[in-house]
């Protein structure tokens, strides 16, 4: 199967079969625009700064609005802290609460290499090499090369990760590890800085590790705090999920505890069979299949098959905005994203900035950095929508471009990824 693999050094194999998401953020989407639709109200933007009290009870947060600046309180008989890596920071600086042990995370980075395995299943090889700047590291770590779309999907990395949660960043020296690692273990892929487009980080918990541990224990369970039984703090939850996959599982646990608080009736959930927003859908390929047969005159096969896998069945409401706009059929540069895309993300999924609409909505970031023609459309749209002037396009623009580093290599020239 991988002719790229240095035979000399292989000692066996294995096949196995995993499941792969189409969109992480479209799923998190999906999940968000399932709890509007049975009453809950969400909110972009909006930063929790401090929790209200009364006396060692939560009765609130505080909250700033990061686009205007605005400051209000958000009353709650019951506060759940579900913000990631942030929920320690947020403990401790806005209620003096520590976790005790204090849970540890780790910055895990993969990157999408901008061609396909070719027609390959995915590979998972052992990683060689130790990051010494790691306070923890652990040899024999699988790496996994996998097909995504067009392109190649490479990592994770794991790193235990310190401190402030914003500070968790992946540099050039690192990327360039990774791929010296992989290129080890598999040197028929001949990768080079050229060929990453994008780089993914994010802060997961981990286990339980002492500073002097060699063999890292990744996060297997999810920390549910209940604040008044370890820290006297009524009516507060801490939530840090460890994975993905399992998120279903914790929020039953989560959402039962905030019931049993409320002192409401704990019903079986029905989260194990309550399809997520858009993903009513019995059979995809018959889906597509219905999508493709019916399809509106302007839309190229690849759009649709795009948009019906990003929206599932809710693909039709972005259908709907062509009745206003035709036009808003074309695809965005040579991508499979469509201008309604753009719309809807403004006027149906809260998208405030442009750096939304190309990383958290939409496919336009997601494999190949988009040229500057196609951000320049899809900001034109934005501003048009918003009501931005010149002054705040551009910014959006560079922005969005800032979050693309461009990594110098040590001669000077410039790598774009
Ligand atoms: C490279 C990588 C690969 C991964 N691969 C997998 C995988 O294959 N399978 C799997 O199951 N999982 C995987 N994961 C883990 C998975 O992504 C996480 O478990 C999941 O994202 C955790 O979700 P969360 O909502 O609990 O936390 P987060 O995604 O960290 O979200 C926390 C949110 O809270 C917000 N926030 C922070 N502070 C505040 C505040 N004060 N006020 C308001 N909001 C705030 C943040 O902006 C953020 O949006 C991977 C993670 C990474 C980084």
């Amino acid at each position: 199967m991988f002719p790229g693999l240095d035979d000399q050094t292989l000692t066996g194999g294995v096949l196995f079969y995993d499941g792969q998401m189409y969109s992480p953020v479209r799923l998190a989407l999906a999940f968000l625009k399932s709890a509007l639709q049975i009453g809950a109200y969400a909110a972009n933007y909006m930063e929790v700064t401090g929790f209200l009290r009364d006396g060692r009870r939560v009765t609130g947060v505080g909250v700033v609005d990061r686009m205007t600046g605005a400051r209000f309180d958000v009353r709650a008989r019951v506060v759940l802290n579900a913000a990631g890596a942030w929920s320690v920071r947020l403990l401790d600086q806005a209620l003096g609460v520590q976790l005790a042990p204090l849970p540890s995370f780790s910055r895990d980075a993969c990157f999408v290499v901008h061609r396909p395995l070719g027609g390959r299943p995915a590979l998972a090889v052992t990683g060689k090499t130790k990051d010494p700047d790691a306070i923890l590291s652990r040899g024999d770590r699988h790496l996994f090369v996998v097909p995504w779309r067009d392109h190649t999907l490479v990592g994770v990395w794991h790193v235990v990760h310190r401190g402030d949660p914003d500070t968790a960043v992946v540099t050039m020296a690192e990327v360039q590890a990774f791929i010296d690692e992989i290129n080890e273990s598999y040197p028929g892929l001949a990768l080079h800085l050229e060929d990453v487009s994008l780089c993914q980080a994010g802060l997961v918990l981990f286990g339980e590790n002492s500073e002097a541990a060699t063999d890292l224990r990744y996060g297997k369970r999810s920390l549910i705090v209940d604040h008044a039984g370890e820290h006297d703090v009524q009516g507060l939850l801490t939530v840090i999920g460890v994975r993905y996959t399992t998120a279903r599982s914790v929020a039953v646990r989560a959402i039962d505890q905030v019931l049993t608080k409320l002192g409401r009736p704990v019903p079986p959930s029905t989260t194990g069979f309550t399809p997520v927003y858009g993903g009513g859908i019995e059979r995809f390929a018959d889906l597509l299949a219905r999508a493709l047969g019916e399809r509106h005159p302007a839309l190229t096969d690849n759009t649709l098959r795009a948009l019906v896998r990003n929206h599932g069945a809710a693909y039709t409401e972005v259908l709907g905005y062509l009745d206003e706009n035709p036009a808003w059929a074309e695809s965005i540069g040579s991508s499979a994203t469509i201008k309604a895309e753009i719309i809807h993300a403004v006027r149906g999924e809260m998208a405030q900035k442009l750096s939304d609409v190309v990383f958290r909505r939409t496919d336009l970031g997601s494999g190949n950095r988009p040229d500057p023609r196609s951000l320049q459309a899809c900001a034109d749209l934005m501003a048009s929508e918003l009501g931005w002037d010149e002054t705040r396009t551009q910014k959006e623009l560079e922005e969005v471009q800032s979050l693309y580093p461009a990594w110098v290599r040590p001669d000077g020239t410039e790598a774009h990824v």
